[in-house]
C-alpha cells in the first residue's frame, strides 16, 4: 500500500436480480428500465471520475445490491478500468451467472471478481464451469458461501472441486448464533471464518474508512463505508478530498467484510495486501 492509495466502494441504484435467494432482499427483484438508465448514466459519471483522478492510485469494489455483471455497463467498466494505469484493482461482487468471455478483453493484473456460490440457484456443476473459466483466463477470484447450514455439504463438496489456489471464504449468516462445534467446521473450510463469525465491536476505534477507503453512491455522495449513513462530501464537487483524515468508527459493530477490513485494530490490509478489495489473502493457500 502506497500513501495515495484510495479504496472506492462504488454503489449505484441498480438492486435487481436474476436469482431469488431466500436470504437476500433483491432476489428476483427486476428494475425498471428507467432506473437501468439511471444506473448506468451514474456509473458512466463515476468512470469519468476515476478517468480523471489520476493523482491516487485507485482500487475500485462494485458492491451492487443486486447483480451487475448481467448488465454491459458494469462489464464494460471493468474492462476499461482494468487498462488505466492509476486503477491498481476493479472487482466486483457477483453471483457468477452471467458468462465470463467478456473479461479476455480485460487486464488481468488488475481486474478480478468476488463470486459468491449460491446452492440451489445453480448446478455445482455450472457454478464450477465458470471457476475454471476464470481460472483459464487467469483472472483472480474468490469464491464463497454464506455459511447457513443447507450451504455447509455444498460448501465442502465446492472447496473439494476447487484448485487450492482460489481461496474460498466463508461468511457467517445474518443472525445465526454458531456453536463451537460449527465454528470448528467452518473455520476447517475457511480459516479466516474468525473473522467473520462474530461482529467487531468497533465505536470509536480506528478505521481507514474515510481516509483511505470511501463508499460512493451513484448520484457521487461519498460515506465513509456502507454502514454509516452520514455523507462526508460528494465525489462530483471535489468535496471529497478535504472530507479524508483519520477517523473513528462511530457505529457500536462491524459485521460485514467490506467494512471491518478497514478496521484499522484488526490489521486485515496485511493479511489481504494487494488482495484486499476481492478478498484474497495474500500468499493464499499459504
Ligand atoms: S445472487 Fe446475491 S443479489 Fe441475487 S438474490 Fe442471491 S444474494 Fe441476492
Ligand atoms: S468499522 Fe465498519 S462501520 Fe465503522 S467506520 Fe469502519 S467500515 Fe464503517
Amino acid at each position: 500500500m502506497s500513501s495515495d492509495d484510495l479504496y472506492v466502494l462504488y454503489r449505484g441504484p441498480l438492486a435487481s436480480c436474476n436469482y431469488d435467494c431466500p436470504y437476500c432482499p433483491f432476489a428476483k427483484r427486476v428494475d425498471p428500465p428507467e432506473l437501468l438508465r439511471a444506473d448506468r448514466a451514474d456509473l458512466e459519471r463515476f468512470l469519468g471520475w476515476v478517468r480523471e483522478t489520476t493523482d491516487r492510485r485507485l482500487s475500485v469494489l462494485f458492491t451492487p445490491w443486486g447483480e451487475g455483471l448481467t448488465r454491459s455497463w458494469y462489464r464494460d467498466a471493468i474492462v476499461e478500468l482494468s487498462h488505466l494505469p492509476h486503477v491498481a484493482r476493479v472487482a466486483i461482487q457477483t453471483n457468477l451467472a452471467a458468462r465470463t468471455t467478456w473479461l479476455s478483453d480485460a487486464n488481468p493484473q488488475v481486474a478480478a471478481l468476488w463470486a459468491t456460490y449460491h446452492p440451489g440457484q445453480v448446478t455445482p456443476e455450472r457454478f464450477l464451469s465458470r471457476c475454471s473459466a476464470l481460472s483459464e483466463a487467469g483472472i483472480r477470484y474468490s469464491v464463497g458461501v454464506v455459511g447457513l447450514p443447507d450451504h455447509y455439504a455444498p460448501a465442502l463438496a465446492l472447496r473439494a472441486a476447487l484448485p487450492s489456489d482460489v481461496y474460498l471464504w466463508v461468511n457467517a449468516a445474518d443472525g445465526h448464533v454458531y456453536t463451537a462445534e460449527e465454528e470448528r467446521r467452518w473455520t476447517a473450510l475457511d480459516p479466516r471464518f474468525g473473522d467473520s463469525v462474530r461482529p467487531h465491536l468497533s465505536l470509536g476505534r480506528p478505521c481507514h474508512a474515510g481516509e483511505t477507503a470511501i463508499s460512493v453512491i451513484g448520484d457521487g455522495t461519498v460515506r465513509r463505508c456502507h454502514f454509516i449513513p452520514a455523507p462526508i462530501g460528494n465525489l462530483y464537487d471535489g468535496t471529497w478530498r478535504a472530507a479524508l483524515r483519520p477517523r473513528a468508527c462511530s457505529n457500536a459493530m462491524c459485521d460485514c467484510h467490506i467494512g471491518y477490513v478497514h478496521l484499522k485494530p484488526l490489521k486485515l490490509r496485511d493479511v489481504y495486501g494487494d488482495g484486499l478489495l476481492e478478498r484474497i489473502p495474500t500468499g493464499w493457500p499459504s
